[in-house]
Parts: C-alpha cells; sequence; structure tokens
C-alpha cells in the first residue's frame, strides 16, 4: 500500500519534523483508499497524482498541513470522503485547505477574455483565507500539465490555455517563477509541438558550441572571486528556455543567434553583503555596462523577487548578464512566496515575499469592497495580474483589452474596421493627440472619423495588435491595385494620343489584340502594369498603334506642343507621391517620375534630382501638369535667416503664419552662430501664389532677412549650413 509513497517519504525525511510523519503518512492511506477505483488517464493508480503534487511541494519544504492537504485534495471532489471526516481527523486548518483547492478546482475559466468576474472573485477569496490553497492548486496544475499526454486535443487545449492565461500569471505574481516557466515551457510543447523539437535541436547544437566559453568565463570569475576573498556558495551559467528564447525571437524580433550571444550567469554567495562584494570584484574585472545595472536587493520587484542583476563586457567581447544574490534570494526568486516556510526563523527578510503576497490579496480584496460592481472589479484584478496589458475605456464606458504599447490606432481598430480605415485622429481623456500615442491602463479612448480618411502607411510602423496590422496592409494593397489601375488607364491613353492624335479611347478589339500579344489577361492588370511602372506606356502605346494603324508614324517629328501633359489633381495617394526633395505645390511646373513596381513621383520641374533620369531613362519621366482649382494643401520648407535668436522671434513667426490661415507641420531653429540663426519651417499651402504672399508676410517681420523656400530639411543640413 505504501508503494507510491517511499519518493515523497525520502523527500519529507529531508526536513520535516518527525513528529508530523505518522499524520502525513495516514492522509496518504486515506487518499489510497478513497482513490482506489479511479484511474489516471494514463492507466496508473489515481494515487500517483496526490503523492505526485504533494512531492513537488516537499521539494519546496512546504509545511505539513499543506502536504497533507496536497495528498486528499481530490477527495472531497472525486470520492465519499466529507469535509467534517477531514476535519475530525486532520484539523479544521487541513480540512479548510482541501476544501479551497476543492473550490478553486470547480472553477472554470475558458479564457482570459471571458474569465468571470465571480469566478475571479471566488478564486481570490479562497486565496485570502489561507495563501496555501492556490500554493496546492499551482502544484495540481502542475502536475496535470506534465501529464497532459492522453488527453483528447480540445481538452488538453482547454487546460494549457486556462493554465497560461490564468495559472501562470497568478505563479508569476506570487514570485513563483519556477512554476511559471514549467508552465511557460510545458505549455509551448504542448500547443507547438514542431517549433518546439526545432528549438530544442537547435539549443542543444548551440550549448554544444558555447561550453569551452562558458567553462572558460565560469573558471576566470571563480578565480578572481576567489583572489578577492569573496566566499561563494554556487557559480553556474543560466539555463536557456525554449520557450522564453521563442518569445524573445516573436517579441523583440531577435535571431536565435543573437540571443544565444548572450551568456547567463549566476553567482550564489551566503549573505548580503557579498553580493555587493561580489558585484564590486567582477566590476573590477569586466567592464560593466551601465545602464543594465539594477539593485533588486535595494528596490525589490513588486513579487518580493531580490537579485543585483549587472551586464559585463566579458572576455572576446561576449556581453555576460549576471545575477548576484543570497542563497534565500534564490529560494525566494525560484519559489517566492512558497519559500516562505522555508525561512520562517529570519523574520525581517525572507517574509517579504510572504507579506507582499498577502498584502497583494488583501489589496483586491478592498478593490472588490470599493468597486460600483463585478465588472469594474474584474477590471481592476485583471491590470493587477496582466500588467502586459491596457484596459481603456469607449466614450460609452465599456472596456477594451489591448497588448501594451498599443496606440490609439490599434484602439480604432479594435472597436471596428471600419473605425480604424477612416480615422484621422484621437482623443484621450478629451484631449487631442496623435494616432501614434500609447494608450495606458484607465483612460478614455474616443476615436474621430472621417469619410475622407484613409490608413497611413507609415501607421504600420506603430501599431501592435495583428487586427490593425492587417488591416492596414490589406486596405493599401486594394488602394494601391486601384490608384495604380486608375493611373495606368490615364498614362496608357495619353501615350496612345499622342502617336495616334484622332483617337479618343481605346477601342476594345485592339485591346483584345494587345492583351494576346503581351500575355496578360485582363485590361485591368496592363493597367496595373503600367501604373506602377512595371510597363512603359509608350511602348505599350506603340503595340496599339501597331495594332491599328498599318504604317508607322514617326514620333520624333511630332511639334513638342502636342504631347499635351497628364493632369494630376493634387489628392495624395498611395501609387501617387509628392516627391520630398523639391516638395511641388500647384503652381510649380511638375514632371512625374516612375519607378517600376511603386508608382509614380511627382517632381518639380527644375528638380536637381529628375537630371540623371532626364539623361538614362526618360521614357519614366511624364510631363505633368495641375488640374485647375485644386483644394488640398501640400507642405513646403521655408528658410528664414534671423539676425538674431531674440526672444519673441519664434512667436511672431507663428502669429504671422496663423493669421495668414496658414497650417504648420513643423518648426526648428538652428543657430548659426552668436547672431545669425535659421529657422526651418515646414507649412501647408494651397498653390505657389499662397506662398509668395507668405515669404513676403514673414520678411517683414523684426529680425528676418530672407525668407525663401527651401530645399528639404535634411539636405540642408547635410550640405552643413
Ligand atoms: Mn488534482
Amino acid at each position: 500500500m505504501l508503494k507510491y509513497f517511499k519518493k515523497l517519504q525520502r523527500e519529507l525525511k529531508k526536513y520535516l519534523d518527525p513528529q508530523y510523519m505518522p499524520l502525513v503518512i495516514r492522509a496518504y492511506e486515506v487518499a489510497y483508499e478513497a482513490h482506489l477505483p479511479q484511474k489516471r488517464q494514463t492507466g496508473e493508480p489515481y494515487i500517483t497524482h496526490p503523492v505526485a503534487v504533494a512531492t513537488i511541494l516537499a521539494k519546496m519544504q512546504l509545511d505539513y498541513q499543506t502536504i497533507i492537504a496536497a495528498l486528499l485534495h481530490d477527495v472531497l471532489e472525486d470520492t465519499d470522503v466529507t469535509k467534517g471526516e477531514l476535519g475530525q481527523e486532520f484539523g479544521s486548518e487541513v480540512a479548510d485547505l482541501v476544501d479551497g483547492v476543492s473550490k478553486l478546482t470547480q472553477i472554470k475559466f475558458a479564457t482570459r477574455e471571458h474569465a468571470q468576474a465571480e469566478n475571479f472573485r471566488k478564486m481570490i477569496m479562497a486565496m485570502s483565507k489561507d495563501i496555501r490553497v492556490i500554493i496546492v492548486k499551482l502544484a495540481d496544475r502542475l502536475h496535470n500539465m506534465r501529464t497532459l499526454g492522453p488527453l483528447s486535443l480540445s481538452k488538453l487545449r482547454r487546460i494549457v490555455k486556462e493554465t497560461l492565461d490564468i495559472y501562470a500569471p497568478i505563479a508569476q505574481r506570487l514570485g513563483m517563477h519556477a512554476f511559471r516557466v514549467e508552465y511557460d515551457e510545458l505549455g509551448f510543447a504542448a500547443l507547438h509541438p514542431m517549433r518546439c523539437r526545432v528549438l530544442k535541436k537547435a539549443l542543444k547544437k548551440a550549448k554544444g558550441n558555447r561550453k569551452g566559453i562558458v567553462s572558460e568565463v565560469e573558471q576566470s570569475l571563480r578565480s578572481h572571486l576567489e583572489k578577492w576573498g569573496v566566499e561563494i556558495q554556487a557559480l553556474m551559467g543560466r539555463e536557456k528556455h525554449v520557450y522564453s528564447i521563442f518569445k524573445k525571437m516573436r517579441d523583440k524580433n531577435l535571431s536565435f543567434l543573437e540571443i544565444m550571444d548572450i551568456y547567463g550567469f549566476r553567482v550564489i554567495v551566503n549573505n548580503l553583503d557579498d553580493c555587493y562584494r561580489v558585484l564590486g570584484a567582477l566590476h573590477n574585472l569586466y567592464k560593466p555596462l551601465q545602464q543594465r545595472f539594477k539593485d533588486y536587493i535595494a528596490i525589490p520587484k513588486a513579487n518580493g523577487y531580490q537579485s543585483l542583476h549587472t551586464t559585463l563586457f566579458g572576455p572576446y567581447g561576449v556581453p555576460l548578464e549576471l545575477q548576484i544574490r543570497t542563497v534565500e534570494m534564490d529560494q525566494m526568486a525560484e519559489n517566492g512566496i512558497a519559500a516562505h516556510w522555508l525561512y520562517k526563523a529570519d523574520q525581517d527578510n525572507s517574509n517579504s515575499a510572504h507579506i507582499r503576497a498577502k498584502e497583494w490579496v488583501q489589496s483586491i480584496l478592498e478593490l472588490q469592497q470599493s468597486a460600483g460592481n463585478s465588472l469594474e472589479f474584474i477590471e481592476n484584478v485583471k491590470i493587477e495580474l496582466f500588467p502586459d496589458e491596457v484596459y481603456v475605456f469607449t466614450p460609452k464606458g465599456s472596456i477594451l483589452e489591448l497588448p501594451s504599447r498599443a496606440t490609439a490606432v490599434d484602439f480604432a481598430y479594435a472597436v471596428h474596421s471600419d473605425i480604424g480605415n477612416t480615422c484621422i485622429a484621437a482623443k484621450v481623456n478629451r484631449r487631442l493627440v496623435p494616432l501614434s500615442t500609447k494608450l495606458k491602463s484607465g483612460q478614455t479612448v474616443e476615436v474621430i472619423t472621417a469619410p475622407s480618411g484613409r490608413p497611413n502607411p507609415a501607421w504600420l510602423s506603430f501599431v501592435v495588435t495583428g487586427k490593425a496590422k492587417s488591416n492596414i496592409r490589406h486596405f493599401l494593397k486594394s488602394q494601391k491595385y486601384e490608384e495604380s489601375i486608375k493611373l495606368g488607364k490615364r498614362l496608357l491613353l495619353k501615350s496612345v494620343v499622342e502617336l495616334m492624335p484622332d483617337i479618343s479611347k481605346i477601342p476594345d478589339d485592339a485591346m483584345e489584340e494587345v492583351l494576346a500579344r503581351l500575355n496578360i489577361k485582363t485590361d485591368d492588370e496592363l493597367y496595373e502594369q503600367v501604373g506602377l511602372g512595371a510597363r512603359v506606356a509608350a511602348v505599350v502605346a506603340q503595340q496599339f498603334q501597331q495594332v491599328m494603324e498599318p504604317i508607322q508614324v514617326n514620333v520624333e517629328q511630332r511639334p513638342e506642343e502636342e504631347n499635351s501633359p497628364l493632369e494630376i489633381s493634387g489628392t495624395e495617394g498611395v501609387v501617387l507621391h509628392y516627391a520630398n526633395c523639391c516638395q511641388p505645390i500647384p503652381g510649380d511646373p511638375i514632371v512625374g517620375f516612375i519607378t517600376p513596381g511603386k508608382g509614380m513621383d511627382v517632381h518639380v520641374g527644375y528638380c536637381p534630382s529628375l537630371s540623371s533620369a532626364r539623361r538614362e531613362h526618360s521614357e519614366y519621366l511624364v510631363s505633368l501638369a495641375w488640374e485647375d482649382n485644386i483644394d488640398t494643401s501640400l507642405p513646403v520648407n521655408v528658410v528664414l535667416d534671423a539676425v538674431e535668436n531674440k526672444p519673441g522671434l519664434l512667436a511672431s513667426i507663428v502669429t504671422a503664419l496663423s493669421e495668414s490661415g496658414t497650417n504648420i507641420k513643423h518648426i526648428a531653429a538652428t543657430e548659426g552662430g552668436t547672431e545669425y540663426c535659421q529657422v526651418h519651417l515646414v507649412i501647408l499651402v494651397k498653390n505657389t501664389e499662397q506662398l509668395s504672399k507668405i515669404l513676403h508676410r514673414l520678411q517683414r517681420i523684426d529680425g528676418i532677412v530672407q525668407a525663401q523656400r527651401g530645399l528639404d530639411v535634411e539636405s540642408d543640413d547635410k550640405k552643413g549650413y
């Protein structure tokens, strides 16, 4: 009968006061009897499960009541044994513990999103009565995760998801790092077996390659510490875990090798003083990376974690990440609150994780009392448990959950993809903010949309949610397609008309013939290729000419005036860009330059960047003209030379501009010397006429010597003005 108890007994003998052993054995016997008819999914007798759970806790040296509760944790749920019977035999504390664990077991959290307020409340209540309840539950879950094997896929997914969404964050919050890591590893292996295998293999190989350097560094650290006379308990290279590697690769966009290039070491010492002595000694051996030093001993983390962290430039320039801590801090770092029972004697320090956990549970209870309703309560608990996420409010008061670093645009897409696609501005707590603003928990966010609003390619650089990313990409792709068809159609017709002035429309039969010749399926496809510059319009036009007219017309003989320019409307698009180097505005002579695959850049006719294109790629140049009555404002650079940067100068500039109804996009002053400064502006103007009025007005400001349209600010800098 005691067959399954042996291993647990060995662990218990290491630390447990022998007077409690008979009671623990009795608990085993009760559990054994009660579970006798049951088998686990693996086919083993059921008793192996509670024993395994108790063994996990015995390895962390938890008290006898916790061990007993672990052995009995499933009897109330699965067998005829009652709480009263347990109380009589093992005392009311154990009976309450088992009861608490059973209640936790009955709570099923589907996913984090659907975690019910009531379920959370129950869990917090159970934890608040006796924190050991959650420790037993976490160990129970750990063993279940270790033995997922024979479960059906759907049940396996549910358990893994619940573990990662609910129990892993709780373990983390309680400082039980070892549990958290194992949950993550087992969950990753269960959900992504292929990725896990591949990474494990790569890790094994990399470990072999690193062996030499690890032992060399270890040797050098050891001998240096010896020289300094600091006694150390242990010094070891830190294991890298598959899931954390995967996470870093995904979240920080690092390659596997970049992650493996960092070497982690841990130094364990006897007392607090030695931590700082080791730090001093090692900073003397290798240069530290200054920003990376963290003193979590003086300022522990919220979950009680204590350690010194530093990064050193090791031999061969290898970065070494070091953690320095005492044996006790190490226990705390691994087992968090569960380490409390190991260090009962030392009241000041060792209890910190325990005290913090109690304070935390207490604060949640208070939250529950002060929260207006259960919804508010659950959001508060979630903020506590999942600090990686932000919870923001819509103007109507409903709550949206977003990943950390989410922006106003992510919010807009989370509300609805149409809102995201047409958003033009956002208000956070009723104040206007840029769309790229990162949101914080508790803020109220309002999105302002306009029918003409369009996703901007620049948004892709700051959005974090998959929904926003895929929607923006999709929109830009279809937008680009439509625009390039439109542009291609106009470019092609223009070229055809240049060759055959009596034509106003491309005849269908000619189109069919040309499509067949070019091996293109539809006319839209042809237009798209022309619009994107994959095909040159003039060359395609010659195909049409060949199809439609037997006699070739010599292009060269045509007088230049008949090349009527393509008119553009000034509305910005994905395929049509206004060149940054010269920033054309209505009124400027303009020329288009087609970049194959991208579309057309619009330059001012005299822009220097066109000169090489004129010589080498004239087929990509398109003569353009502005349409009449354009009603958009476009950015243009203005450079002001001023006598001195006298106070009030910027203010008078801004006043002058706002009085003339001009929007400023950017303003910056650079000092040119003691008596001379330059002010760079980017303003939005409708046309050259408006611009020259503004320049005149600026020039009249006292202190400004010259106001002129400038080249792109960046190229100014390069020239060293
Ligand atoms: Mn269980």
